[in-house]
C-alpha cells in the first residue's frame, strides 16, 4: 500500500487557546459518559487501577464499551462511535465480521483448546510464507511473546547477548525491549550514544545493559554500535515503520543498509511487524520494502480480533527451533480457536479486494485532511501508510524519535477529545498513536472524521 507525507502552510497556535479548548472538551467528554464514570468507580474496588490494562486508562476518564459492529463501537452510555482506534491496531476486520463470526462459532462447537496442532496451522504457515517470503513459522499469543521469542532465538542462533534497539520503538512488555520506549527529552542523553532509559519499573539494570540504543533512520549509528560492540550483537530489532511515536517511515535505503551492516557483522535483523504486518499491506513492510529480515514478528491484526501471534524466519534461524536448540513453547500456541480465526482473516478478510478498498478510503481521508490543513494554514501534516495514519502536529517531517519529542502533546490530546465528542474513537494517546481503517469502514465514516478534524483546525487557528 502507498505511503505519503503531505505538508502545510504556517500559522501560530496560541498556547492559552489550546489549554482552554482542552478544558472545554474534557467537560463535554465527561458529561457524555456518566455510565463509564459509574463503572470506573465500581471497578476500582477489585480491578487494580479500575481497568484491565494501564493503556485503557485515558484522560479525563476511561471509556467503557458495550459492543461493536461493523465499523462502529458503542459505549456503555449507548453512544455510537466510528472505531478508528481499532483495538490498538488489531481490528482491521472491523467488528463481528461475518467470516470471523462463522469461523469462530464453528470452532467453538468443535473444541477450543487441545495443546496439540490442528490442520489450519499448516495452511496459515504456508500463507504467511507466501506473503512474507520467509519459509518457517511458529505461533504465540501476543506481540510481546513474538518479540520475546525473536530476541531469544537470535541469541540462541548467534551465541551473542547484545541487541540493538531503536529509540522510541515499542516491542511489548518483556524485559529485553523495555528500554528507551518513550523516554523524556531530559533522559535521552547524547544522540551519538543514547542512554538506555528504563521503559517501566521492574526492569533490572543488568538486562538494560544488554541493549544498545540507536536513533531511527541512521545507518551510521548502527555501524558505530556494531564496531563498538564487535562480535557481541545478536540482532537489531525495530519496527520497520515506527508506529509508537506517531508514524515515522524509513528513509529510502535505510532498511537495506542496516540489513547489510548487520549481516556483515554476523548479526540478525528482526522486524517487529506487530503493528505494520497486515495494516500496511498483505505482506507488511517485509513485502513492500523487499528487504526481508531474518525474523519477522506478527500479532494484532493477524487474528481478526482474536489473540494470536506468529514469528517467521529463515531456514537457518528457525532450524534452532526445529532441532530443539531453542524451545519455542506455550500452552495456547496455535490453539484451534486462534487458528480458525486467523485462517478466516487471511483467506476471507484480508483479500486483494479489501486492500483495494482500504487504499481508496485511506487516500480519500489523507487528501481531505490535507485540504483542511491547507485551508486553515496550520503547521501540521498527514502521514499515512496503508490503513494506518496520523496527523503530525508540526510542519517538518519526523525522521526519528527526537523530532517526535518536539511535537506539542496537547494538540494530539485535543484531537482525540474532539474526535471522541464528535463520535469517532481514536486511541487515547494523542500524538503517540494512529488511526486504523477496517475493511468495514466506508466513506460516511471518513466524512465524520474529516468533519471533526475541520472543527479542530478551525478552533486552533481562529
Ligand atoms: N510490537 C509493537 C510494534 C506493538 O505496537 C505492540 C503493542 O502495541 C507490541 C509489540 C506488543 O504487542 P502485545 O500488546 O500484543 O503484547
Amino acid at each position: 500500500m502507498s505511503s505519503s507525507i503531505v505538508g502545510s502552510a504556517a500559522q501560530d497556535v496560541s498556547s492559552d487557546r489550546v489549554d482552554r479548548l482542552i478544558a472545554d472538551e474534557e467537560q463535554v467528554f465527561l458529561r457524555r459518559q456518566p455510565r463509564s464514570a459509574e463503572l470506573i468507580a465500581r471497578a476500582r474496588e477489585h480491578l487494580a487501577g479500575g481497568a484491565t490494562s494501564n493503556w485503557q486508562i485515558a484522560q479525563p476518564q476511561a471509556v467503557w464499551l458495550s459492543h461493536g459492529h461493523g465499523s462502529k463501537v458503542y459505549d456503555v452510555d449507548g453512544t455510537e462511535y466510528v472505531d478508528m482506534h481499532g483495538g490498538y491496531g488489531a481490528s482491521i476486520a472491523g467488528h463481528a465480521h461475518p467470516a470471523i463470526v462463522d469461523a469462530v462459532s464453528q470452532q467453538i462447537r468443535r473444541g477450543t483448546h487441545f495443546a496439540q496442532p490442528t490442520e489450519n496451522a499448516i495452511w496459515i504457515a504456508e500463507e504467511l510464507s507466501r506473503r512474507f517470503g520467509l519459509p518457517l513459522w511458529r505461533f504465540a499469543n501476543s506481540g510481546t511473546e513474538a518479540t520475546m521469542d525473536a530476541v531469544h532465538l537470535a541469541r540462541a542462533v548467534t551465541g551473542r547477548d547484545l541487541i540493538i534497539k531503536v529509540e522510541g520503538c515499542y516491542h511489548g512488555h518483556h524485559d529485553s525491549v523495555q528500554v528507551s520506549v518513550l523516554p523524556e527529552a531530559d533522559e535521552v542523553g547524547p544522540r551519538a550514544h543514547p542512554v538506555g532509559v528504563p521503559g517501566n519499573s521492574g526492569i533490572p539494570e543488568a538486562i538494560r545493559n544488554l541493549v544498545v540504543v540507536v536513533p531511527f533512520n541512521d545507518p551510521e549509528a548502527v555501524a558505530r554500535a556494531l564496531t563498538e560492540h564487535r562480535g557481541q550483537v545478536a540482532a537489531m530489532i525495530l519496527e520497520p515503520v515506527m508506529m509508537n511515536a506517531g508514524i515515522i517511515p524509513p528513509a529510502d535505503g535505510y532498511l537495506a543498509a542496516i540489513r547489510d551492516l548487520l549481516h556483515q557483522a554476523g548479526s540478525l535483523l528482526i522486524y517487529d511487524e506487530v503493528k505494520t504486518g497486515f495494516t500496511t499491506g498483505p505482506g507488511g513492510i517485509t513485502a513492500s520494502s523487499g528487504v526481508v529480515p531474518d525474523i519477522v514478528c506478527l500479532a494484532k491484526a493477524l487474528g481478526g480480533g482474536i489473540a494470536v501471534a506468529a514469528i517467521g524466519g529463515t531456514t537457518r534461524v528457525m532450524s534452532a527451533i526445529a532441532d530443539g536448540r531453542y524451545e519455542q513453547v506455550g500452552t495456547f500456541n496455535g490453539n484451534p480457536l486462534a487458528m480458525a480465526a486467523t485462517r478466516a482473516t487471511l483467506s476471507e478478510v484480508l483479500t486483494d479486494a479489501s486492500y483495494a478498498h482500504l487504499n481508496r478510503l485511506a487516500g480519500d481521508l489523507r487528501e481531505r485532511l490535507s485540504s483542511v490543513i491547507a485551508e486553515h494554514r496550520v503547521d501540521w501534516h498527514v502521514v499515512a501508510v496503508g490503513a494506518k495514519g496520523c496527523v503530525t502536529f508540526r510542519k517538518e517531517p519526523v525522521r526519528e524519535y527526537r523530532d517526535f519529542l518536539q511535537i506539542d502533546d496537547r494538540l494530539g490530546h485535543l484531537h482525540w477529545l474532539m474526535q471522541h465528542n464528535g463520535g469517532v474513537f481514536l486511541p487515547p494517546w494523542g500524538k503517540v498513536e494512529q488511526w486504523l481503517l477496517s475493511v468495514q469502514h466506508d466513506t460516511a465514516d471518513v466524512d465524520r472524521f474529516v468533519a471533526n478534524f475541520a472543527r479542530l483546525a478551525a478552533a486552533v487557528a481562529s
